[in-house]
């Protein structure tokens, strides 16, 4: 059942079985397990809930980017495999076995360590491409001997262009292979796809994708093969209404002004919420299905939207992100309006605004 929403000033619904069946769609499309990514707590969605609605797909396990994230996926109930995709340091060596946590490793100094520690699972980080983490895919050669004597249960690469039909992506793979024909054993467990290439491709190639934004509402752009449902909805309720006369102005600056009699709704929320101030004068709401602009610059803790001719009052749910209706604002339109990339919409959304999960 859903929780109330009805004390709550503004909040984010966050649609649970519409993040099922992106995942279950994805792991039909690429044909293997999903080991979704659910790092800085589930993109800011919830990660215990997300976890726990996302074991209607049975995946492989999941990926975090930090040990403590790990810690957190433990402590929420998760008993499948855990891998932590940033490099840890040896500091985080006994967390990572105290939450039997799999990390990834890139280099021959932190796989000695690690195996001179007592070992354990862990995955080889291939950099293709990137140049942020991992091996470089020509210099195998430097953890022959450890992966010999220690070898390990996976090995993966990361894509910097999926979405983009530049080549860059088959070759990056293409040197993955190579350096997985390097090592003196093939890992059980390869895996490369993040979002976007696993909506590029079917089936998959390897053992596990890795999908992340998908499953959280957010598509490769408009060619891509499929879309994801939303999943993320800011909500606020309207708090105050006024009606101007023309030449009055709105907000910080005054930026906005009034050119006829104008009717104009504050909402309780502002870029304290995540809901960022450059979304002032280009953002756009939805009330009653209907898209209303915002009207002057965000503010701390409440934004203004033009409602003229709308009829609403105190109280009424506004959507700032997601389904209303019919209508739609996705968070790569917001992010659009605001200079931002759709993963910082979402990750940039604060806690001061309640999840509220069905
Ligand atoms: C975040 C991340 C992903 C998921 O990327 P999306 O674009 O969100 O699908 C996959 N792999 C690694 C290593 C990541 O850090």
């Amino acid at each position: 059942m859903k929780p109330s929403t009805d004390s709550l000033r503004a909040w984010i619904d966050i649609d649970l079985s519409a993040l099922v069946r992106n995942g279950a769609r994805l792991a039909q499309h690429a044909g293997v397990p999903l080991l979704p990514m659910v790092k800085a707590d589930a993109y800011g969605l919830g990660v215990g809930p997300v976890v726990r609605a996302l074991e209607a797909v049975t995946p492989f396990g999941y990926g975090v980017a930090t040990a403590d994230e790990g810690r957190e996926l433990r402590g929420v109930g998760v008993t499948r495999p855990v891998l932590v995709f940033t490099p840890v340091l040896p500091l985080d060596f006994a967390l990572l076995r105290a939450a039997q946590l799999t990390p990834t490793f890139g280099d021959a100094e932190r796989i000695s360590a690690w195996i001179a520690s007592g070992g354990g699972d862990w995955h080889l980080a291939i950099d293709t491409g990137m140049m942020r983490a991992g091996l470089r895919w020509d210099r195998m050669a430097e953890v022959a001997e450890l992966v010999r004597t220690a070898p390990p249960t996976g090995a993966f690469t990361h894509f910097h262009s999926s979405e983009t039909d530049n080549g860059s992506l088959e070759l990056q793979e293409g040197r993955f292979r190579d350096a997985v024909s390097a090592l003196p054993a093939r890992p059980p467990l390869l895996h490369t796809e993040n979002s976007g290439a696993i909506v590029r491709r079917s089936p998959s190639a390897w053992n596990l994708v890795r999908p992340g934004v998908f499953l959280y509402g957010v598509g490769s752009g408009p060619r891509a093969a499929f879309q994801p449902e939303p999943v993320a909805h800011l909500r606020a309720r309207i708090v105050d209404l006024h009606d101007l006369n023309a030449g009055d102005t709105v907000s910080y600056g005054g930026s906005w002004t009034a050119t006829k009699p104008t009717r104009l709704a504050t909402v309780n929320v502002g870029y304290a919420d995540g809901y960022r101030r450059s979304l002032g004068n280009s953002g756009t709401a939805l009330l009653r299905g209907t898209r209303v602009p915002v009207a002057g610059t965000v503010t701390m803790d409440m934004t203004m939207l033009d409602v003229t001719g709308i009829a609403c009052a105190h109280g009424d749910v506004v959507t700032l992100i997601g389904r209303d209706g019919d209508a739609l604002v996705t968070a790569e339109a917001v992010g659009a309006a605001c200079g931002l990339s759709p993963y910082e919409v979402l990750t940039g959304l604060r806690q001061r605004l309640p999840r509220v999960s069905a």
